[in-house]
């Protein structure tokens, strides 16, 4: 039986392509992403103060963790160039980038509504093989 998170990473590198030629990286110009202080250094580098400053990058409280606006005033994540994630090969890039659109938490996967690809109906296939392993998927 082929393994979920395989499965998972098969997804999400499905899209590569259309990601860059289609959606021009929309999930990294919009939104936000929560970083942990551990990632904060590797995404926002020198451009921290600048961003407190204008308000994209606040800390949560208690958490200890950043909210992240994208649609800041450099105009995407700091660490998007060309429409391809500079840090996309670093192993502690955010999770949240790592995961994005499909996020496995026990038997439940969860598709990010907000994902381009999968609006286009890339990603069925996928899910068809989901659910055939025993999984519930919410869209
Ligand atoms: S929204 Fe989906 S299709 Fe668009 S860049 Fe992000 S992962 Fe790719
Ligand atoms: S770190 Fe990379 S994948 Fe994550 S939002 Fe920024 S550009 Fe996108």
């Amino acid at each position: 039986m082929q393994d979920v998170n395989k499965v998972a990473n098969e997804a999400r590198k499905s899209l590569s392509k259309y990601c860059m030629e289609e959606c021009k990286s929309y999930c990294c110009r919009k939104g936000y992403i929560i970083l942990k202080p551990t990632e904060l250094d590797l995404v926002i580098g020198d451009k921290k103060d600048k961003l407190m400053e204008e308000e994209s990058l606040r800390e949560l409280s208690f958490s200890g963790k950043y909210s992240f606006n994208l649609s800041n005033s450099f105009g995407s994540c700091t660490q998007l160039k060309d429409e391809k994630c500079l840090i996309h090969q670093n192993v502690n890039r955010p999770s949240v980038c790592k995961e994005f659109p499909i996020f496995i938490t026990g038997k439940i996967i969860r598709i990010s509504p907000r994902c381009y690809g999968h609006k286009a109906g890339l990603l069925y296939p996928f899910i068809k093989k989901f659910k055939e392993l025993g999984y519930d998927v919410e869209e």
